[in-house]
């Protein structure tokens, strides 16, 4: 049996309460639906000493401002995927099983932490491994390199938030400060995100509007599991030959950094027709290199994401063509 390590717990009122919580303290971590965060203790990869409570402090609002849609951080994933645009909430829609929605958080899955097989796994496991560079070791078990972690980001609703355009609202003791998606996540498996000690996210901010948008996925069992490969994309088409007026996509799950795929925008004012969809869909697999962090053959995954991104495209073309 994996037991958890002690820790204290205080409840927060608010977000302005919550980071007053966690203020001066290294060995803190916020706990919202806890859907990862304890699985996370119970394995030792997370050995807090004090969790901070959301439950009752974060907004689970869907706000208009100034023409941009305002999320609240606290909004469960079951919401998102009820009553969230799309591509978002097919994307939460496809995260766990129902259970885990019902707890789990916008924020939660925002700030979720990268994944390997070789570090995911429970303490005996990894120490049995002599344990790798996210935990206690020198090499990277991935690479079979000293030098960088892997580790994917599999947090299903990033490519629906990239493909939105989406900026993050943070709290600290020090105040608020908003920040892209895009320059939040980076390119490192062990500090995957740009925050500072302390911060809290409270908002998910979606400047773009309309359009229309799908996401798709790829995992072991459809009825739970984590992403093998998580993309999103997004359009706004015109007429009846669907032109492209802005078209985005992205992929997750195959390295620490899901991005936006870039060279679309040469596409711009032209139909998206199948000869556009498989140069697209040819751009995205030539771009995509998956690590073996995750199961699953790499070549098979990198394929997926061809035959993924093609499908997307085509569902954005049908729903355009439907509501034209
Ligand atoms: C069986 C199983 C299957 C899963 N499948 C998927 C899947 O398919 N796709 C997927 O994306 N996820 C999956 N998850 C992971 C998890 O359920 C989701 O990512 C969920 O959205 C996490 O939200 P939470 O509120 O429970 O976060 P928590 O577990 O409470 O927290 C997760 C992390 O975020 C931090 N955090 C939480 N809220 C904030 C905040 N507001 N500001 C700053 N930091 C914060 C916590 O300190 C912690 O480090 C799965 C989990 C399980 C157990
Ligand atoms: S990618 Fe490498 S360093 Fe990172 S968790 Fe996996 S084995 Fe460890």
């Amino acid at each position: 049996m994996l037991r958890m390590s002690g820790f204290s717990f205080a409840q927060a009122r608010d977000p302005q309460h919550a980071v007053e919580l966690f203020a001066g303290s290294d060995q803190a971590a916020w706990l919202a639906g806890g859907t990862d965060l304890l699985p996370a203790i119970k394995l030792k990869v997370q050995q807090p000493k004090l969790l901070i409570g959301l439950g009752q402090a974060l907004p689970r609002t869907f706000e208009e401002q100034g023409g941009e849609l305002v999320l609240g951080a606290g909004l469960r994933l079951s919401d998102l995927a009820r009553r969230g645009p799309e591509p978002l909430a097919e994307a939460a829609a496809s995260i766990a099983g129902p259970q885990i929605r019902a707890m789990g958080t916008l924020g939660g899955n925002v700030m979720l932490d990268t994944r390997c097989r070789f570090y995911n796994q429970s303490a005996h496991w990894r120490e049995a491994l002599g344990g790798c560079l996210k935990a206690s070791g020198d090499i990277c078990h991935v690479t079979g390199a000293p030098k960088s972690c892997v580790a994917s980001q599999c947090a299903d609703t990033i490519p629906a938030l990239l493909v939105l355009g989406a900026r993050l609202r943070l709290l600290s003791v020090e105040g608020p400060r908003e920040l892209s998606l895009a320059e939040f996540l980076r390119y490192d498996g062990l500090r995957p995100h740009a925050v500072r000690p302390g911060e809290l996210l409270t908002h998910v901010i979606l400047p773009q509007r309309g359009g229309v948008g799908a996401s798709a996925k790829l995992r072991p069992r459809g009825s739970i599991d984590f992403p093998l490969i998580s993309m999103s994309a997004w359009a706004r088409l015109e007429g009846p030959e669907a032109r492209i007026e802005e078209l985005r996509v992205a992929i997750g799950a195959t390295n620490p950094q899901p991005k936006v795929l870039p060279g679309i925008e040469a596409y711009i004012g032209q139909p998206l027709d199948e000869e556009r969809i498989q140069a697209i869909a040819e751009a995205a697999w030539m771009r995509t290199r998956p690590q073996g962090s995750l199961a699953g053959d790499v070549a098979w995954r990198r394929q997926v994401t061809r035959v993924f991104v093609a499908r997307l495209l085509r569902r954005l073309r049908s729903q355009h063509q439907e509501i034209a």
